[in-house]
């Protein structure tokens, strides 16, 4: 079987597509499964591996390498509910790999036509990149061109017309990326309820105040937010988004961060900068308490929790 080298920013389920291409097999999943049956056969000390380190092996690299540099994990999983923080790629993480499925067989095709010119005429060939299926981002970051669907008759490059908003949301989920590992949630949720009360926006329920959701209606254009939101203001999306800054239990797509920071900020790095900052030890300690009082706690064994004159007090061991 023969498998190409990854290329920078490739997409894992882009180059199982190639592999699929290059060995006459019908799918990229077909070879993804050809090759975990090619390593079990050869190896008997497959058991406990995941398909990712089978893969990275094939390809020649560190399994955390493929997972952070060529799958969108680190989007999916930005955001985590419980425990500690993921690193994308390392064992910890192993039994959310249920989830291959979803990594290998691409959601999304597209790519940007300069760019697909510039691979044709430096590798020959072109193929599909990671930084071109993010959510909410249809436009190249580097030739600032729309993207078209992979698969498009006679692709043109097209100017995208970008407000300050969308590009600033662009440089932001484009350095979410690039993260080691995944941001525990009451880490989120505390970074975004900070800047919307700093900012006079609902950071209670209730309250007399603009939500976040009118705030971030205001401030993208209606185009952007139609296309990609679709029903923003009035279904679902909407409703979820108003709850990032109290939601301790079920993280909320990576997008909704992305947008939060976005319209919560005038610059990326000062977004980014605030977000990325760790709780520290009386933020976790108050944030245990919120997760304890909701009932929704995991209680660790650092900590228990003394029931006592109608308080629920966290005693650290
Ligand atoms: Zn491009």
């Amino acid at each position: 079987m023969h498998i190409p080298a990854l290329l920078p920013d490739e997409l894992l389920a882009g180059h199982l597509h190639r592999v699929a291409s290059l060995n006459g097999l019908e799918s990229g999943f077909k070879a993804a499964l050809m090759i975990a049956e090619m390593k079990t056969q050869h190896r008997t000390t497959c058991a406990g591996r995941t398909w990712f380190e089978m893969y990275a092996e094939t390809c020649g690299i560190d399994a955390a390498h493929l997972v952070r540099a060529h799958t969108l994990v680190p989007v999916m999983q930005l955001v985590v509910g419980r425990g500690a923080p993921i690193s994308y790629g390392d064992p910890t993480y192993r039994v959310r790999e249920k989830q291959t499925h979803s990594w290998i067989v691409p959601r999304s095709s597209l790519s940007c036509p300069e760019c697909h010119q510039e691979d044709l005429a430096f590798w020959g060939f072109a193929y599909l990149r990671r930084s071109a299926q993010l959510p909410g981002i249809d436009w190249c970051m580097k030739h600032g061109t729309q993207l078209q669907d992979r698969d498009a008759e006679d692709p043109q490059g097209v100017p995208a017309i970008l407000s300050v908003e969308e590009h600033r949301y662009g440089e932001i989920f484009g350095a979410l990326l690039d993260l080691p590992r995944s941001i525990p949630i009451a880490q989120a949720s505390k970074r975004v309820r900070d800047r919307m009360r700093a900012l006079g926006l609902r950071w209670r329920s209730n309250a007399p105040a603009t939500s976040i959701s009118e705030w971030a209606s205001a401030l993208m254009p209606p185009s952007w937010l139609k296309r990609r939101w679709h029903d923003f203001e009035t279904g679902q999306r909407g409703q979820d988004f108003d709850s990032i800054h109290s939601t301790l239990k079920f993280p909320l797509p990576t997008s909704h961060y992305a947008l939060a920071l976005t319209v919560l900020y005038d610059s990326s790095e000062e977004a980014l900068i605030d977000f990325l900052r760790p709780l520290d030890d009386d933020e976790l300690a108050a944030a245990a308490e919120v997760a304890v009082a909701r009932g929704y706690h995991r209680r660790s064994r650092s900590t228990r929790v003394v029931e006592g004159s109608g308080h629920k007090i966290l005693v650290s061991r």
